[in-house]
């Protein structure tokens, strides 16, 4: 089948319909929205207007005014319910996230896992929004710190984790006592739409059988930058968790910090490893393979860039070309197949212009180009390109979302550790390597600057379990596992005096 032969308008539809939604909601809309599998145009959905946002704004502070009063561990029940649900949907969601964005059947489905995972997680959580009982200095007197929701939740979410974002902004913001309103990105409207369904159902299940969660508890609103900013700006929203491109963060962190809002920001990355001379070759080839590749390098943590110790480039530069030349593209849906397409012809352009300014800095391109064009004149399928660079200059400092493999030698591995660090962004990093000194050295305090540092692993792919997100450009922010969910919340010191004095702190005296 060849993609021209494709059709996804009805399968869509059907989807949607599996997931409740109402085949109104597809059709007649200003956003068109449009399959990269093949270009074809699946629905035209409704964007909210600015007025109507900000009264979903209102109704989403009045909704948290409610939930905070509700029990963490009930709380809880809430997302154990939507766990369920997402559960129930997985095989439909992961299919719709295939189609929107063009991510391979497994990666469709994963991203749907982590949305489950991330739920198994909160559920816990809201049995443990621990505080801490502190010493005081003071008689009869007892210091305690604790945790309370914070308000409204925004989230703005990217394209290449249409719906796993929102999950794990709003399965820990929910157990924290927050409401949360939604802005997906403009180009995956469907998935967020039908993700919006699903909470729907477990909220319903949750009140049947006496559960407290009031409307509007979770908003989404379907719209543009301009929507976004709108959020960004409203000072009934206390939190911002900003997902996307260095050059959004940048326009919304200080926006954010001129009203003393707090944002989490998650942006871009340009994610290194580095090949040491003691490495097992046949564990880094898989490795690199799937951080550089998967995905058609649309993933914030994809492998951008590769240090490889002279004594073994020879060994494996050469088998990695091999497999970049060999690897299966084509429609995602497809068993075989590995890479998908580039999410829209914007894409596809920047990675030529970056391919140039590759070549015009010396570097040497392999791959690169552009397939299956003859099928869909409107899909924009690349093969991957590694491209082996005398230097790390030009494009190689840059993020360019798309599967580019910057290959540069080294001979030091101090030198190569200065290279990871030597770039504005800092989300993750990767070492292969047997030598215990070089594994330690790197995820030390002189090691890598990134908030993710892995051993003998790519640098994409995390587990929910672990706090997620990196320095410098890439915003600071953390989300998901360890004690991220502090971000949601308000910590407040009590100190309680239960005797009949009043010392003062410090020794102070003010006898009246
Ligand atoms: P993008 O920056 O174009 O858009 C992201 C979202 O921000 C969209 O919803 C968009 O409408 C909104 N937006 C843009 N400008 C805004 C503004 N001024 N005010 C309010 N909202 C605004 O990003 P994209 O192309 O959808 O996604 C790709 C980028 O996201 C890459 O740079 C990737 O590295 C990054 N990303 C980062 C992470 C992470 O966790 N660090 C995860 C996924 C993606």
């Amino acid at each position: 089948m060849t993609l021209a032969t494709l059709k996804f308008s009805a399968e869509t539809a059907s989807l949607m319909a599996s997931f409740g939604v109402d085949a109104k909601a597809l059709t007649g809309g200003t956003l068109s929205v449009r399959s990269p599998i093949n270009g074809e145009a699946i629905a035209a959905v409704a964007e909210i207007s600015a007025d109507d946002t900000r009264k979903a704004i209102d109704a989403a502070h009045k909704a948290f005014l409610e939930w905070r009063l509700v029990p963490a561990p009930q709380r809880g029940e809430l997302i154990r319910l939507l766990g369920e649900e997402l559960r129930a949907a997985k095989t439909e969601l992961g299919r719709l996230v295939s189609i929107e964005v063009g991510k391979i059947t497994s990666e469709g489905l994963g991203e749907v896992q982590e949305m489950i995972d991330i739920c198994d997680f909160a559920v816990g959580l809201s049995r443990q929004l621990y505080g801490l009982t502190i010493a005081t200095e003071r008689a009869e007197h007892r210091m305690m710190e604790t945790w309370h929701p914070l308000g409204v939740t925004g989230i703005i979410s990217a394209f290449n984790f249409p719906v796993a974002v929102w999950s794990w902004n709003a399965a820990l913001a929910l157990v924290c006592g927050n409401s949360t309103i939604w802005k997906p990105s403009e180009k995956t409207p469907l998935t967020a739409i039908a993700t919006q369904a699903i909470f729907e159902k477990a909220v319903k299940r949750y009140n049947a059988q006496g559960g407290k969660a009031p409307a509007n508890l979770s908003t989404l609103l379907i719209g543009g930058r301009d929507i976004g900013e709108i959020l960004v700006d409203h000072p009934k929203v206390p939190l911002i968790s900003a997902t996307g491109s260095t050059a959004m963060g940048r326009a919304v962190g200080p926006r954010v910090a001129a009203r003393f809002g707090r944002s989490i920001l998650e942006l871009g990355g340009n994610n290194a490893a580095i090949v040491g001379l003691t490495a097992d070759l046949d564990l880094t080839l898989r490795g690199v393979a799937f951080s550089a590749m998967g995905t058609a390098g649309q993933r914030c943590t994809t492998l951008r860039r590769l240090f490889v110790h002279e004594s073994v480039y020879d060994t494996l530069v050469p088998r990695l070309i091999k497999a970049y030349g060999s690897v299966t593209i084509g429609n995602p849906l497809e068993a075989g197949n590995l890479i998908g397409p580039l999410i829209d012809k914007g894409s596809y352009e920047r990675m030529q212009h970056a391919l140039e300014a590759a070549k015009a800095n010396g570097g040497k391109v392999h791959g690169g180009d552009r397939v299956r064009s003859d099928e869909a004149a409107e899909a924009f399928y690349v093969r991957p390109a590694l491209v082996e660079m005398p230097e790390q200059c030009g494009p190689v400092v840059e993020e360019t979302f798309a599967p580019i493999l910057y290959v540069i030698k080294y001979a030091n591995f101090d030198d190569a550790l200065a290279l990871n660090n030597d770039v504005p962004q800092g989300l993750s990093s990767s070492i292969f390597t047997n030598d215990i000194r070089e594994a330690e050295a790197f995820v030390s305090d002189r090691g890598s600057d990134c908030g993710i540092a892995n051993v003998n692993i790519g640098p994409s792919g995390a587990e929910i379990g672990g706090a997620f997100g990196g320095e410098k450009e890439t915003g600071g922010g953390r989300e998901s596992g360890s004690d991220s969910w502090k971000a949601y919340m308000r910590r407040q010191t009590n100190t309680v005096n239960y005797g009949r004095t009043l010392p003062l702190a410090q020794g102070v005296k003010f006898d009246i």
